[in-house]
């Protein structure tokens, strides 16, 4: 095999001299190869060409990821630690393929795709074909030759994607292991790396279910199919749900935000509390899969959310607004916002079940508590929940607007524990406690893993 260093090459490239690169991940030896007019380059560390079978990294340029820093893929990440392996094993080949943006359409399309994945809410292999392109444009034959002329036909590849490996096996290249890098989802990119391991057939990391699964859940199913209350929150892992200016953009990932559009779907009304209102605005709609809006129910007592909110502006979907007995209204409404009075409470906060009375007696289906952190905290409290999905993402706010807080309890045994099923979200884990006897019947014929909860005996220290 050394022979084929000097070995002279039947082909087109063009190999540069070797010159040091000295880097964060130790000094390599740096060369350029042009093929077919365009210049890639290899960078070596150690002598790989005496290695067995070294590790390489064939690395499609990236210019967003790679250099600008973008989180709407991986390859930043990829490059950086592809970098940090080679270091560590002391010896390897980065070959930096260049030419192959957006899996080889090119930076403008590339970007285009981008647009259309942003208005379109297409997938990365969707918006590739959209514009009429391959979803995977690139071939490896400068890569191959690269590698030959580099002594090494025998190599351990570091890549998620099998159809790299194949392709070099097929050009002559012995692919004796391939190495995937694990790296954690980034909340912006997890859907994109959803899309590549569910279409493209990419590694699925441990505990990742595929797209399909994530929005999937047999319990959408359920929900749509019972009365349930339930409630969702997603807060960073010291529970917060926003900073304490309130910005809440985003605390958790794109396949949150799916499952979440995937329980309004399901559900026949979403209620927020007037604070998620005032601070958030948010429109209360499906968007980010298939289904109908719910009926929006805003709990208002003292009717303080601005007349100009998305929830009374726009028609997307009836709106309920739950006000005091006695509270004010002046002007017209628009014609798809519906006042309903609460129960008169001198004073008192309104009890969670007689709100949801209120809201059973103008909407079929279950309900869907969705915010703030308070009123979901209400409910859970007040016991007027059947379940409650709570995400948490690796994020530390420090301090900020909080998620789920309620009167405690001095002894651990006290604490609230409560059967539940978990699911990754990219980077996010949902737990989803199924909390009322009613919610373990609906759910019962769905996970062994329910049951399994249901036997342990918790831990009391
Ligand atoms: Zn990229």
């Amino acid at each position: 095999m050394d022979e084929q260093h000097s070995r002279p090459l039947n082909t087109a490239l063009v190999a540069g001299p070797p010159s040091a690169l000295p880097t964060d991940y130790g000094t390599f030896t740096l060369r350029s190869y042009t093929f077919n007019g365009i210049t890639h380059v290899a960078m070596t560390l150690g002598e790989p060409a005496d290695s067995e079978a070294p590790l390489v990294r064939m690395h499609s340029e990236c210019l967003t990821g790679d250099v600008l820093g973008s989180h709407r893929c991986d390859c930043g990440d990829q490059l950086t630690a592809s970098l940090e392996a080679i270091s560590s094993a002391g010896t390897g080949i980065l070959l930096y393929l260049r030419g192959q943006e957006g899996r080889g359409i090119g930076l403008e399309n590339k970007l285009r795709a981008y647009a259309l994945q942003d208005t379109q809410g297409l997938d990365t292999v969707e918006a590739n074909l959209a514009l009429g392109l391959p979803e995977d444009a690139r071939d490896y034959q400068a890569a191959a030759h690269m590698l030959t002329h580099l002594g090494c036909n025998r190599i351990r590849l570091l890549s998620s994607n099998p159809a790299k490996s194949d392709a070099l096996n097929q050009l002559g290249i012995e692919v004796v292991g391939r190495l995937n890098l694990q790296l954690p989802d980034r909340p912006e990119n997890s859907a994109y790396l959803q899309s590549k391991r569910s279409r493209m057939n990419h590694d699925v990391p441990n505990g990742h279910p595929d797209v399909e699964h994530s929005t999937g859940l047999d319990v959408y199913r359920t929900i749509a199919t019972n009365d349930e209350v339930l409630a969702q929150l997603a807060q960073s892992e010291d529970g917060f749900i926003a900073t304490r200016s309130g910005d809440a953009m985003f605390v958790s990932g794109t396949l949150d935000r799916r499952h979440l559009h995937c329980i309004r779907a399901a559900v026949g009304a979403v209620m927020v509390g007037a604070g998620t209102v005032v601070a958030d605005n948010p429109q209360l709609t499906v968007r980010a899969v298939e289904g109908e809006n719910p009926v929006r129910v805003i709990l208002d007592p003292r009717a303080r959310i601005p007349r100009d909110s998305t929830v009374l502006q726009s028609g997307d979907a009836p709106t309920m607004w739950l006000i005091g007995a006695d509270t004010q209204v002046e002007g017209p409404l628009a014609g798809h916002v519906q006042i309903v009075r609460l129960p008169s409470t001198s004073g008192q906060r309104v009890d969670p079940h007689q709100v949801i009375a209120v809201i059973r007696e103008h909407v079929q289906g279950s309900i869907l508590v969705e915010g703030g952190g308070q009123t979901v905290s209400e409910f859970l409290s007040a016991g007027a929940l059947d379940r409650l999905f709570l995400t948490t993402a690796p994020v530390l706010i420090g301090d900020g607007v909080p998620g789920i807080r309620f009167a405690g309890s001095d002894k651990m045994s006290k604490a609230l524990r409560y059967p539940f099923r978990r699911y990754v979200f990219g980077q996010d884990v949902c737990t989803e406690y199924v909390l009322s006897a009613a919610a373990r019947k609906h759910s019962a014929q769905t996970p062994a893993q329910l049951r399994e909860v249901q036997e342990q005996e918790p831990s009391i220290g």
